[in-house]
């Protein structure tokens, strides 16, 4: 049924109208009938191939279930606690999502009124620019130069209307990075004239260390927020748990427009053991930095061109459409994401698997290429 067709069509605002929704892909046993295959290797979303720390793992196991008919904290207490701990900060400097996709809405809410627009990238997370556009704020997308945010160009796009400039640090989906001078640069040109959130989704999978820690820059800029996650190197998804971190002042406003229990009580203490497990994180950057070297030689030998950075994952170029790659990779077990949605048409993005998930992608891959 078409929107026109509603009777209470004037309800909805235009840029609700305009904006057309995101379909997730369907659960894996639907794919797997779907596409006719008895297994599947999941590499679209950057999931960790470890799954979540042991120590984690034993916390959901001793979840006692009828703890679920309790509210959970409402601000995520003891993990706060903890993460300002561990990044020298007070815990009222931390918000807690349910997912880092949540805050990125919490922090447009907080400074954005008709009229305002956020500044980000055209090929990047998309979430930053969706949540802007159904709110009715413009998204100003500059384009990336060289596969890396430009920071040139961003600061160009400022006008009085902008509050927000979204930096994915490292970029997913093409693994670039600002250094420590680029970003303070940026930030000393912006002075506090608007908000600059720096998204660290993939901060723990960084291997060169010109890369900079966002937290260590808080207290000297009061308008920076940085988001991280425990969805990829915690290998917490499933649960959704994010958050973000600023100078008190800051969050302060942020904390007004989030919302109370979004983050369950399993996912609070799940979240709370997996910091703990240093181990952890080593095996996992050993594995992913292992396999990114397994696929440069095996990309270098098809011939490949490729995009690949910082982060758990990789682009491939092909020459066919992404989407008719997609389906004829599915159609032998292994799901990637087609990057069409990325503006990225005819690019593949795959994320690091284990060693058994990389020599499948890879053989799906020659296949497919052989009869193209
Ligand atoms: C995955 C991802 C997130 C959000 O993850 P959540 O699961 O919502 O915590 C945020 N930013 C980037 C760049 C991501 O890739």
């Amino acid at each position: 049924m078409g929107i026109e067709s509603i009777s209470f069509e004037k309800l909805v605002p235009d840029y609700v109208k305009r904006f057309e929704p995101y379909i997730p892909s369907k659960p894996d046993r639907e794919l797997m009938k779907l596409y006719g295959c008895d297994h599947l290797y999941r590499l679209n979303n950057n999931e960790n191939p470890l799954g979540p720390p042991p120590a984690a793992r034993e916390t959901l196991r001793r979840f006692n279930p009828p703890r679920a008919a309790v509210y959970p904290s409402g601000d995520s207490y003891y993990l706060r606690q903890k993460l300002a701990e561990r990044h020298g900060l007070k815990p009222d400097q931390f918000l807690v999502g349910n997912g880092a996709n949540e805050v990125i809405a919490f922090v447009i809410k907080a400074f954005c009124q008709e009229g305002d627009n956020i500044i980000t990238a055209d090929k990047t997370f998309a979430v930053y620019e969706w949540v802007a556009e159904f709110s009715g704020f413009k998204a100003r997308l500059v384009p990336l130069k060289n596969f890396r945010f430009d920071d040139q160009g961003m600061l160009e796009q400022i006008d009085e209307r902008t509050k927000i400039l979204f930096v994915c640090n490292p970029n997913n989906p093409t693994g670039t990075y600002w250094d420590e001078a680029t970003l303070r640069r940026f930030l000393d040109a912006i002075a506090v004239h608007q908000i600059v959130v720096v998204d660290e989704a993939y901060i723990e999978f960084v291997e060169k260390n010109d890369c900079p820690d966002g937290m260590k820059l808080l207290r000297e800029y009061p308008n920076l927020i940085v988001f991280r996650t425990f969805s990829k190197m915690y290998g917490l998804a499933g649960l959704r748990i994010g958050y973000l971190a600023g100078a008190l002042e800051t969050v302060d406003i942020i904390r007004r427009t989030c919302v109370v229990y979004s983050v369950n009580g399993i996912a609070q203490e799940a979240a709370l053991a997996a910091l703990d497990d240093d181990e952890h994180i080593r095996r996992t950057r050993e594995l992913v930095s292992r396999e990114k070297a397994f696929l440069a030689r095996e990309f270098a030998r098809l011939g490949l061109t490729t995009q690949a950075g910082e982060g758990c994952y990789v682009m491939i170029r092909l020459p066919m459409s992404d989407t008719l790659a997609y389906r004829k990779l599915m159609a032998q077990g292994v799901m990637v994401r087609s990057m069409t949605g990325f503006r990225y048409p005819n690019w593949i993005r795959v994320s690091i698997g284990t060693h058994e998930a990389m020599e499948a992608f890879i053989k799906a891959l020659q296949t497919i290429l052989a009869k193209s």
